[in-house]
């Protein structure tokens, strides 16, 4: 399940315009600052992956990177902006909503969540969306180096009895992770290879 080699091959603004070679991929969304770049470096080990996302004027696109060439990681744009307008977070939602409808490769999301704050609403708003519309979602726990005391394990308890108004038949798999300590990037690439062997 290593990776080794990852390269940047498009923005696209829409579903439609998204590679059509049909190789599986996974989408990694969250709220911005959740720590998506970190981890998308740490998967790469890479100290400075270039994520498109960030540049000026690529900030609303689906951006593709092949990974060994066969399969995809999909970086979205992020959500939960603070100080983004009305119009733009609905664009947000119509345009990443219309990719999760219409990409026939997708085997599943990869919803970071900051485990060193406190579960935010956008984040509810995003998981009961995703299982409500059947799509395959991973919860991936970020910056969990930064959970104080004795008992990180209860403190994800916490957050997945949260999110569990949102499993339908059996509660997503979550998996812990830290870019600083490295914590999970085996066992996220892992289950990643397994998904895509189903
Ligand atoms: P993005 O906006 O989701 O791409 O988030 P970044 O990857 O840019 O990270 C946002 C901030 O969180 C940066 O200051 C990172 O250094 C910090 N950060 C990201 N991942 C971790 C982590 O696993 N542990 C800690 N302690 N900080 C992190």
């Amino acid at each position: 399940a290593e990776v080794k080699k990852i390269e940047f091959v498009k923005s696209s603004a829409r579903a439609g315009d998204c590679p059509k070679d049909g190789r599986p991929e996974f989408a990694i969304l969250g709220r911005s600052n959740v720590g998506k770049s970190s981890l998308i470096n740490k998967l790469a080990r890479k100290r400075e992956f270039a994520l498109t996302s960030k540049k000026p004027g690529k900030t609303r696109l689906i951006n593709h990177f092949l990974v060994n060439n066969s399969w995809y990681i999909v970086d979205l744009p992020g959500y939960g902006f603070a100080n983004a307008s009305q119009s733009s977070r609905t664009d947000w939602s119509r345009f990443t909503k219309g990719y999760f409808l219409n990409r026939e490769t997708l085997v599943g999301v990869l919803l970071l969540i900051d485990a060193s704050i406190p579960p935010q609403q956008v984040d509810f708003d995003c998981a009961n969306w995703l299982g409500r519309n059947n799509i395959g979602l991973t919860f991936v726990f970020t910056k969990c180096d930064k959970i104080k005391g004795k008992q990180p394990n209860d403190k994800i308890k916490h957050f997945q009895d949260l999110f569990s108004e949102y499993y339908r038949k059996s509660p997503p798999p979550w998996i812990m992770t830290s870019s600083v300590t490295g914590l999970g990037r085996d066992e996220l690439l892992c289950h990643m290879s397994q998904l895509r062997n189903y």
